[in-house]
């Protein structure tokens, strides 16, 4: 999967690409009106667009608009309640009558940056949304936070009118959206957006090769490869001023359109967008379950936030890698199995369960939460090399940290991280059975993942772990209709 493609293969992918163009201005999604004649009843898609403020011990919610975005609702209209049970966060939508209409479980950027050292010092604002299918009359909307023993309790509650005058109906210019892989009617499918930020409009074209790339390695990736009939792919070039976008730790600024950014939390590979606002007006032009942000750039970095976006740097050797990396945090809240990267987050001693599937601080090694993938005889804690492992891991980090200091071209970093990935693959031997390997979720002590190698866990050519396939599974089954949840 990894690597640079040969000549040939990049012509067969640009023509491809070209073809994908074409069927896509064609199949351009229409606004709600033929739409909605398509879908038979989709309701519209309405967004409560509220500022999420916090620090020094406070948290605070405010809202800032209600908006009706210009396409209908793209979710499933007999999935409305998430089963999942997954997020730091969960939004609840009530009618008048007090009946549950809609839920979704997310996490935030705010939720990430709480736990950093910065919001022990001082106050910061984050702009975020909130999105379900259009009402009819008022509702009432109450957004939960986890707690360390996982119970949730209320922490903000509003209520929306969809009838005010002053919600706001107008949109950004309209964009055509790429249809890049149709299965069928957005409200059966998980639509999956990939959405570019710093194309000038003469790369856009650059763009829906990349965007088709990417949809090829999606379905080279188990379960995505089995479920690709219960998948849409769509794209999205909101053509920018500047090629490029922001990396500050290189001095390079640029006012791209979805304000996607390297450096977040002054990480150097690290890539979001604060901009949400932008960024929810502009995706509004496609339906969209899930967004991949596609940054013009080949600087290694990417980023995936749980019910947000993710986001790869989609000309770096490693891009298809980082793709389906971060699109796994993003789309089925997959928490890191890595434990050796310098990260920017701040460890809780008592180490908590995570709320994420692919990880456990295994309390209780008989109440394991995928207990029933582990075969009788298998230890817990599982063995595994993990010395010789940190050895290696260190070797590497001090290499690559030296290659950055010395500001040393991209291809040098591209392959050491092809050394790592041979000497790793070596040292583990035959994967593919389940257990509980010390190591995962940041901490090298205390966490542990379920195989001793994963999607999640290294760069190496391996398929994601049996637990974290179940997990991208069941958000499948949230959004595409032809399996039970
Ligand atoms: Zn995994």
């Amino acid at each position: 999967m990894h690597g640079k493609h040969s000549e040939s293969d990049r012509r067969l992918l640009k023509i491809w690409a070209m073809l994908a163009v074409l069927v896509g201005s064609f199949g351009s999604v229409e606004a709600r009106s033929s739409e909605t004649a398509a879908t038979g009843s989709a309701p519209g898609t309405l967004r409560v667009d509220y500022f999420h403020s916090g620090g020094l011990g406070e948290e605070i919610w405010s809202l800032d608009r209600v908006v009706v975005e210009p396409l209908p609702w793209p979710g499933h209209p007999e999935r409305a309640i998430d089963t999942t049970g997954l997020g730091k966060y969960r939004y609840r939508v009530f009618d008048r009558e007090g009946t549950e209409i809609y839920s979704r479980g997310f996490a935030s950027i705010y939720g990430e940056w709480e736990t950093t050292g910065e919001a022990k010092k001082m106050h910061r604002t984050f702009h975020e949304s909130l999105r379900f299918p259009e009402p009819t009359d008022v509702v009432e909307v109450r957004v939960e936070k986890r707690a360390a023993d996982q119970s949730f309790a209320e922490v903000w509650r509003v209520e929306i009118d969809p009838g005010d005058m002053l919600v706001d109906r107008s949109a950004v210019p309209k964009l055509e959206a790429l249809k890049i892989h149709y299965s069928g009617d957005p409200a059966r499918k998980l639509d999956l957006l990939f959405l570019g930020d710093g194309y000038t409009a003469d790369e856009c074209d650059h763009f829906a090769e990349r965007a088709g790339h990417f949809t090829e390695v999606l379905f080279a990736y188990e379960p995505y490869a089995s479920r690709r009939n219960d998948i849409n792919v769509w794209g999205l070039c909101p053509p920018a001023a500047e090629s490029g976008v922001s990396r500050p730790s290189t001095g390079q600024y640029r006012r791209s359109p979805v304000g996607a950014s390297y450096d977040a939390f002054r990480s150097e590979r690290y890539v979001l967008t604060y901009d949400n606002r932008a960024f929810r007006d502009i995706a509004a032009w496609a339906p969209y379950d899930a967004v991949e942000i596609l940054v013009n750039g080949e600087v290694y970095g990417g980023g995936g936030i749980f019910g947000q976006f993710s986001t790869v740097a989609a000309d770096n050797a490693w891009a298809d890698y980082v793709f389906i990396h971060e699109l796994g945090h993003h789309l089925a809240a997959l928490a890191d199995e890595y434990y050796s990267s310098a990260v920017a987050y701040e460890l809780d001693p008592d180490r908590p369960e995570p709320w994420e599937p692919n990880a456990t601080a295994l309390k209780d090694p008989k109440a394991l939460k995928w207990g029933d993938l582990v075969v009788d005889d298998t230890p817990l804690p599982t063995p595994w090399p993990k010395e010789a492992f940190e050895v290696l891991a260190e070797e590497i980090q001090s290499r690559r940290k030296a290659i950055r200091a010395k500001n040393r071209p991209e291809s040098e970093m591209s392959a050491l991280f092809k050394e790592q990935s041979r000497r790793e693959v070596e040292l583990f031997g035959a994967p593919g059975r389940v257990g509980a390997f010390e190591g995962a979720n940041y901490a090298a002590h205390g966490y542990y993942r379920p195989e001793v190698d994963c999607v999640m866990f290294s760069r190496n050519d391996v398929p994601f772990c049996a637990v974290c396939q179940r997990g991208i599974e069941a958000i499948i089954d949230l959004y595409a209709g032809s399996a039970s949840p």
